[in-house]
This record gives structure tokens, sequence and C-alpha cells, in this order.
């Protein structure tokens, strides 16, 4: 099987690994993918943004399968263009892919199908939304309606900061995405995210995770694209999981499908368990990176007739996927000063050594190599260092010595990835 892979990032980087290893592949192509990438893969120059020539590539290469990783093309119509000119696709349609490009559309979505979240109000008049945050508690839950790379939502505890930020979100703090602004009830929990492949119809449970958002130690300072996850999460019991998947992924996709948007993809539900049963925060339509490295290096199953089966309806014929049962944990690395301003170029030294060690994949996110060929560092998050061990404990050591490995002063990690479950255990 010809695979296309869409994307250049760790999670793009820990998609090819998995996929690389499956029997049924013959070649494996990517776009623009990256220098780690094309360690498995032959690179196509490119930019995920060109619908166009995207579709021209899958077509010139002759692709059986396209599997998207980010979900902007998606959002812009990527899987509806390949589908038109008959290749298989893995990720859905722009009218799917709404569920996560617009939250006033994802949540009148969930109240139409009763799926348990937030009560909120959508707001395009500040005077408005200034007037709903009395029927709100504190903290205030202020989210910006469109994609804004996980920058657009705020929570406040004072009045005053809430109502200077929505004059802030509507006159344009996040160009069009902010124009509209939905207001949540802040919930009270614990996060996890679970995923499940759909293909329109069937879904299949595809693993939970846990990630760490903010870029400093005990889940401080600002919010980031993620410093870490790991899997299992011990909040996700196999009760836990059963009710998501019952009253929150089923509903979801079936709602989908009657609307006449079957989605075909990976659901990613961001929950927040509450005392009263977990309920949506969001979701996404893609694999969450750094969520996706720490699934990946957890499967057992071989991933390549799953992505298949759910870009052709033939779900329902699978098998459960099944699992190892180590625990995985991924660590970022991230260039110093993310998620401000940093700097690029700095050379990373120690890859190849952590990579040898057992139990360690090290997956590159924002990576490059210089003219003599050395790594170098080339985003804000760079390195997803990827350990897998029988107890989390072990996973946690191992990725650790890994980062113990890399000489790269110039980089930083958070310690403390999978506290909350180490704490429990
Ligand atoms: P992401 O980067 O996860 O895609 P996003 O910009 O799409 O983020 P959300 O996931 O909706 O935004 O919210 C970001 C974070 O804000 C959540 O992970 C959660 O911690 C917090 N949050 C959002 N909504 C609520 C809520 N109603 N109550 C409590 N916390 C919330």
């Amino acid at each position: 099987m010809k695979v296309l892979l869409v994307g250049s990032g760790g999670r793009e980087h820990a998609l090819a690994w998995k996929i690389a290893q499956s029997p049924l592949l013959t070649a494996l192509h990517a776009v623009p993918g990256s220098d780690a990438i094309g360690e498995l893969a032959t690179c196509h120059d490119g930019s995920v943004s060109d619908i166009d020539g995207l579709v021209e590539l899958a077509r010139k290469i002759e692709a059986d399968l396209v599997v998207v990783g980010p979900e902007n093309p998606l959002c812009d119509g990527l899987a509806d263009r390949l589908r038109q000119a008959g290749i298989a696709t893995f990720g859905p349609s722009g009218l799917a892919a709404r569920l996560e490009a617009s939250k006033a559309y994802a949540k009148d979505f969930y109240a139409r199908h009763k799926v348990p979240s937030a009560g909120y109000g959508t707001f395009s008049d500040a005077a408005e939304a200034k007037a709903f945050l009395d029927r709100v508690e504190p903290p205030y839950v202020l989210k910006a309606d469109g994609l804004a790379a996980g920058k657009g939502v705020v929570i406040l505890d004072d009045r005053a900061e809430a109502e200077a930020e929505i004059d802030a979100f509507l006159s344009g703090k996040f160009g069009k995405a902010s124009k509209t602004l939905v207001i949540e009830e802040f919930m009270a929990g614990e996060e996890v995210s679970i995923f499940a492949l759909c293909d329109g119809e069937t879904v299949l449970y595809c693993g939970a995770a846990q990630d760490h958002k903010r870029v400093g130690e005990g889940d401080t300072g600002p919010n980031t694209g993620g410093m870490g996850a790991y899997s299992p999460a011990p909040i996700a019991t196999p009760e836990l999981i059963d009710t998501a998947m019952k009253t929150i992924v089923e509903p979801v996709a079936r709602g989908l499908a009657a609307e006449g948007h079957p989605f075909q993809g990976v659901l990613f539900a961001g929950l927040m368990v509450t005392k009263d049963g977990p309920k949506v925060v969001e979701f996404n339509i893609r694999f969450g990176d750094p969520e996706c490295q720490v699934l990946m290096m957890r499967i057992d199953s071989d991933l390549l007739p799953y992505l298949l089966a759910t870009a052709t309806g033939a779900l329902g014929e699978m098998p459960p996927i099944t699992w190892s049962p180590d625990p995985a944990i991924t660590v970022v690395l991230a260039a110093n000063g993310y998620p401000g301003d940093y700097r690029k170029g700095s050379v990373i030294k120690g890859v190849t050594e952590a990579n040898r060690m057992e139990g360690v994949q090290v997956f590159e996110a924002g990576t490059g190599r210089n003219a003599r060929g050395e790594r170098i560092a080339a985003g804000g998050r760079v390195l997803n260092v990827t350990a897998s061990g029988e107890t989390l404990h072990y996973a946690v050591e191992r990725a650790y010595a890994a980062i113990d490995q890399i000489d790269w002063p110039e980089g930083f990690c958070r310690r403390d990835i999978a506290w909350r479950a180490l704490r429990t255990h």
C-alpha cells in the first residue's frame, strides 16, 4: 500500500514511525515531512495549506491512502477534495471538521445532541457578553470561536478583567477567530483525552492519555501546545472510558452522520471528569500532539489496516486495537523562551545515543539539519522523548535518562511529566 502522510511535526514523525512498521506498506511518502521523517519516508516539497498541490501530489504518486496529521488542511476541505479525486483519506470533511474549527458550532452541536458539556452563551456583541457574566459564576471561561493555535481560551476570576478581555476578543485580539466569543461555565475536575477512530458510522476506541499544557512544573505558567503526555491515564478507568464512549463519543459520531457530515478520521475528545461524570471540554478532529506519540508507542496492532478501514468505511470488520500493557510517556524538549520568543539553529547532540536506549524513541517535532548534517533546533517544541516501561515509574525514569543523554543547552523540559499519575500510584 502506498501511503501519503501530510504534516511535519512530532505527531507525524510518530505516525510515520508506526506506519513504517506495517508489512502492508510498499511506499511511504510525506509532505512536507521533515529531516527526521525523511529517514522513514520520501519527503516532497509542498505546503499543508496548498490544497490543490496536495491533491495533485496524491494523484501523482498514486497514493492508496492519505493520512492527514494537522487540523488546518482538514478544516480547509483537504479530505473533501481528496475523496472527490477518488483517494481514500484518513481525516474528516471540512464540514465535519467544524467540530474543532468553530467552538460556537461545536457547543450548539453538543446541545442539539444532548452531549454533556458546560453551559454557555455565544456573542458578537460586547454588552450582551458582559451581561451574560451575571449568569455564570467565576472563574469566567472566555473562548475565541475559531482556531487560535491553543491560545484562544482565557480563564479569569476577576469580573473587570473578564470584561476587558471580552472587549479585546471582540475587537479582534485573535483576528477573525475571535469576532465571535463563547462564554462557558467553569467545570471543575481532572482532564483526560480519549481517542476513537470513526469511519462515518462505526466508532472504535483508540486510547486515552493525559497531557500537560502549561509550560511550568506543577502545571504553572502560560499554555503551550503541550509539554508532555502519558498513557494509560489512571483516571481513564474502563468504566470512565465506557461512559465517555457511550455518552459523548458515540453520540457525537451519530449526530454528525445524522446531520449529513459523517466523520472519517480520529475523534479526539478533551474531557473534564467532573463529580457528575465526564463532560466535553472540546473535540479535536485529529490526533493530539504529543498524545499521538505515546499512543503510537503503545499500540501493538498494525495501525495501517485501521487507518485504511477508517478511510474506507470498513472499521466494523476490524477487531479492537491491541495494546502493549506497558505505559508510555513523552517529554517535550522545547527551545529556551518557548512559548514566547525563542531562537532557532542551535545544535542538538546526543539524540542518536538516546534513541539507542531500550524502550526509548525520540520523535522530532521541530528539527532540521545544518550544512554539516548536524541536528539543529527549528521550532519551539523541538523533540518528543518518548519511552515505555513495565511501570509508569520505569517509563518516566527511562525518558529522563534519555533526556540526560541529549546535549542541548538551548533547550528545556518539564521534569514532572506524569506527576498526577505517579501521585496516585
Ligand atoms: P487546545 O490547545 O486544547 O486545542 P483550545 O484553544 O481548543 O485548546 P479548549 O480545549 O476548549 O481550547 O480549552 C483549553 C483549556 O482550557 C482546556 O484544556 C481546559 O483546561 C480549560 N477549559 C476550557 N473550557 C473549560 C471549562 N468550561 N471549564 C474549565 N476549564 C476549561
